[in-house]
């Protein structure tokens, strides 16, 4: 693509190394752009970074696409991750879809693995581990003084916040704040289930199973590694969490009071409690106003979960923060003027982003409603006949 900006200016950094601030960094770098990426986590291997992840054509593999990484993505996505089967609390079937073929789908990735495709493609010397921004201060040119809580401190020209839910960045740019959205979830790993627990790995199958009822959930999926991740999930008070005496730092009491929680539900569903093994991580689920916007200012933008925070249910937060990464940085490279191209991407972002948060609030009041397997079967359906009505 050519440029007419002048790449050895301005200093850009961005803040935070999830999804879309390394992609944003790794696009940038792709076209002359050296940004600077700070990250609060110590080092790249200091934490376990989650789950799996299906990447969408329009979002997610548009933005590997424009980071030079879709072959390699492609040799390694999972496919047969797409499978999805939905049940009732009383272990009834409802949904059973296998992948179809290798084309134009939604493949899946564990996190992990997508973070190390892109830091393995990222100059390494662009990212500062241990570097949490306790603080950006606008000066009156426009740039932005970044304190860190270990006494660094950068002036730039832009500052990206590419720090998730939490955002530091965010209160420079709206009062925003988010809110819990009424669900919490318990996280289990069930390890190396092939092996160790080759029935419930069977019945879980190559993908995701979710098993809904009295406004409560037992979502599973097969990671890459073989375990698989279940999120006991409950439709809550925002202090249930500190208030239900669940001891979840101790996992077996905390397991047997999670089983009481399910005592009534299918024995095939309880085993995915029964059977985990390891650290069990309580976390509530936020979102922040739907369709949020805010007056442009120069020198400071947001993408991703910081931009547009919404629950899981739409499957978009990390293809979105991807695809912001995407939109933010070839508007940078196609503008002569960095706070036009920040203003560009803010427009088409908001515009994007809306639908899916919709869409992800609508979808988690569904699958915690009464009735909620038969009304996310008819909602699938209605998916599969009409996917124009998809976001
Ligand atoms: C249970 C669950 C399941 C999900 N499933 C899916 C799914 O299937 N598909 C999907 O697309 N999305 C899913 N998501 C959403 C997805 O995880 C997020 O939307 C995505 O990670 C957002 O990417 P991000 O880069 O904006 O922010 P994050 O991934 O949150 O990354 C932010 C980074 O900033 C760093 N940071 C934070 N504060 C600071 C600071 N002050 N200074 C420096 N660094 C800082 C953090 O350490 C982190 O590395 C799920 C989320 C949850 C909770």
């Amino acid at each position: 693509m050519s440029t007419s900006f002048d790449k050895n200016q301005p200093r850009i950094a961005i803040v935070g190394a999830g999804p879309g601030g390394l992609t944003l960094a790794l696009i940038l770098q792709r076209h002359g752009v050296k940004p600077v990426v700070y990250e609060s986590e110590p080092s790249r291997t200091s934490r376990d970074q989650g789950g799996s992840l299906d990447l969408h054509p329009e979002s997610g593999q548009k933005a590997l696409q424009a980071a030079g990484l879709y072959d390699q993505f492609q040799a390694i996505a999972r496919y047969e991750g797409e499978d999805f089967r939905l049940f009732d609390k009383n272990g009834c079937l409802y949904m059973d879809e296998k992948a179809e073929d290798e084309q134009g789908g939604r493949p899946e990735i564990d996190r992990g693995t997508l973070r190390d495709l892109l830091l393995n493609a990222l100059d390494p010397a662009c990212i500062r581990w241990g570097h949490k921004l306790h603080q950006a201060i606008p000066r009156e040119d426009g740039r932005h003084e970044l304190h860190f809580e270990n006494g660094h401190t950068d002036t730039v020209d832009l500052v990206v916040g590419a720090d998730g839910a939490f955002s530091r960045i965010r209160p420079l740019l709206t009062d925003a704040v988010p809110a819990y959205t009424g669900l919490s979830m318990v996280e289990l790993n069930v390890r190396d289930a092939a092996v160790s627990h080759p029935d419930l790995a069977a019945f879980n199958g190559r993908g995701k199973l979710f098993a809904l009822g009295d406004h409560k959930g037992i979502l599973a999926q097969l990671n890459g590694d073989g375990g698989i991740r279940v999120y006991a999930s409950f439709e809550a008070e925002r202090d249930w969490l500190d208030t239900c005496g669940i001891p979840f730092d101790q996992p077996e009491e905390a397991q047997r009071q999670l089983l009481m929680m399910f005592s009534d539900w299918d024995e095939s569903l309880r085993e995915y409690i029964r059977q985990a093994d390891g650290a069990i991580l309580p976390r509530r689920i936020y979102m922040l106003p739907v369709g949020l916007t805010w007056e442009h200012k120069p020198g400071v933008t947001l993408i991703g979960d910081a931009a547009h925070l919404m629950s899981p249910f739409a499957g978009e937060g990390a293809n979105l923060a991807m695809l912001d990464a995407a939109e933010l940085a070839l508007s940078i490279v196609g503008h002569a003027d960095l706070n036009k191209a920040v203003q560009a991407y803010e427009e088409k972002m908001y515009s994007y982003s809306k639908p899916s948060a919709e869409d992800s609030y609508d979808n988690l009041k569904l699958c915690f409603s009464d009735n909620a397997a038969s009304n996310l079967k008819e909602l699938m359906h209605q998916l599969h006949e009409h996917p124009e009505i998809e976001g």
